[in-house]
């Protein structure tokens, strides 16, 4: 904590400048009384655990903190399942794990908490393993309306169905979940190509990539220049032939470089070090996912567009980037979840970034990012909702285009579960 103790250590900035009411630690059963939120309009409870998004605390708004007691980590030797708190960051879970010669396919970067498993997840492994809510084994929490869940994928009961399914994906809008049990994956080396190319390399790039195999993705960022990733798990599999030919690709692009990991903890992507954008403590931010399939034939399309967003870029914070998804998170093995769009292969975002007290700046960049998001829907019309954006006016569009047909059943989830709107409104 700060000196102000009214502000919050977090990572987003946004929420970390928030001059919040108050801060909670613990589930009581005061958490649930409408009268503590009724004072403003929309008011809710915000629940921070990463603490990496822009609405785990807000001005005159009560944040409920759950990196303080709700931070455990065990994993199960036997069972290799880790059961971790609702307020733990995935780079604690993956140095846990590697204790032990365990990983999980975590994202981009090891801030991210709970926020990030409870919205889908998205890794470089999850090509091969699916998204982290494919991973989830059970959850122990608290509904909006107070009530006490404890839910076991394999003892799922039919009127217990929908709740299960919409925690994968949805938690946050009627939820608070304090415990996840998850599968972890066998910890396993890491060779990564990565450079700076230029658009027409990465063009290349993007239509080699859509032939990976399982266990290889791309992840590019564009900034200031474009700097790509190839990310390829060391599966016992270095004799495949296919993985070998896609490990010749540096020899094809001799700006990229190979680097040979022991493990999935030790990588950092985007570091500070490459310098790919302008980070700035006194900036506030912004970011949309975007979800869509293979580009195939829309390649020269998409990059042409992408051009043009990068034209117009208000200045040197502000990006876009993009992951690969696709393989594992194409199926339903682990049964339905609110991730409905499942056939999805690329998930860019949109990061618009400006000086904190600029509004003009704001204006400009949030103007920008809603361009480009317009200009991307073409190629990639929904929404991954791992950021809840219900103080921002697209709202209401993103949660359609991220929950599809499923946009109804979490109304009537929320209605029945969080009937006084506690939790961020829908
Ligand atoms: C640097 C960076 C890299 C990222 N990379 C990836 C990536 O590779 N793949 C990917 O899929 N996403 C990625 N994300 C997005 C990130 O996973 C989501 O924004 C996620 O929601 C953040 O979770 P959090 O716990 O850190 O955030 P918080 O701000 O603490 O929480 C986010 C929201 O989730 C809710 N929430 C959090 N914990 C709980 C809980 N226990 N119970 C109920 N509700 C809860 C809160 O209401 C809050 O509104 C990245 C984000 C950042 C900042």
């Amino acid at each position: 904590m700060k000196k102000n103790n009214n502000l919050l250590e977090i990572p987003n900035i946004n929420s970390k400048d928030a001059i919040f009411k108050k801060l909670i630690y613990d589930i009581e059963n005061s958490l649930f009384d409408k009268d503590n939120y009724s004072k403003k309009e929309f008011e809710h409870l915000c629940v921070c655990s990463g603490g990496t998004t822009s609405s785990c605390a807000k001005n005159g708004f009560t944040t409920l903190d759950l990196r303080k007691n709700y931070s455990q980590i065990y994993l199960d030797r036997e069972t290799n399942l880790v059961t971790i708190g609702g307020g733990v960051i995935m780079g604690d879970l993956l140095n846990h794990l590697q204790k032990h010669n365990r990983s999980f396919p975590i994202g981009l970067s090891k801030l991210p908490g709970a926020g990030y498993v409870l919205t889908g997840g998205v890794s470089p492994l999850s090509r091969a393993y699916g998204l982290a809510i494919d991973n989830i084994e059970s959850i122990k929490g608290f509904l909006g309306n107070g009530t006490f869940i404890s839910l076991k994928k394999k003892k799922i009961s039919p009127e217990k169905k929908l709740i299960w399914e919409a925690i994968k994906g949805a938690a946050p809008f009627f939820s608070i979940i304090t415990e996840i049990e998850l599968m972890t994956i066998r910890s396993n080396p890491i060779q990564i190509i990565e450079g700076f190319v230029n658009l027409n390399e990465l063009s290349e790039i993007i239509k080699i990539s859509e032939k990976f195999p399982e266990n290889m993705s791309l992840q590019w960022i564009y900034a200031q220049k474009i700097y790509i990733y190839i990310f390829v798990e060391l599966k016992n599999n270095l004799e495949d032939k296919r993985i070998k030919e896609y490990l010749l690709l540096q020899e094809k692009f001799p700006a990229l470089e190979k680097n040979y990991y022991e493990n999935f903890n030790e990588i950092n992507f985007f570091p500070k070090e490459l310098n790919l954008y302008e980070l700035n403590v006194n900036n506030h931010s912004e970011v949309i996912s975007l979800l869509g399939e293979d580009l195939k034939n829309e390649i020269p399309l998409f990059v042409k567009c992408l051009n043009e967003i990068m034209d117009n870029k208000p200045n040197n914070s502000c990006y876009v980037a993009s992951q690969q998804l696709g393989g594992k998170t194409k199926k339903l093995k682990h049964g339905s979840s609110f991730f409905v769009h499942r056939k999805s292969t690329w998930k860019p975002w949109i990061y618009a970034s400006w000086k904190k007290n600029d509004l003009q700046e704001k204006e400009v960049a949030m103007d920008w990012m809603y361009k480009s998001w317009i200009k991307l829907k073409r190629f990639y019309p929904n929404i991954h909702l791992a950021q809840l954006h219900n103080h921002l006016n697209s709202h209401r569009e993103e949660l359609t285009l991220a929950f599809g047909n499923r946009t109804d059943e979490l109304k009537t989830l929320k209605n029945i579960f969080d009937p006084q709107s506690i939790l961020p409104p829908l």
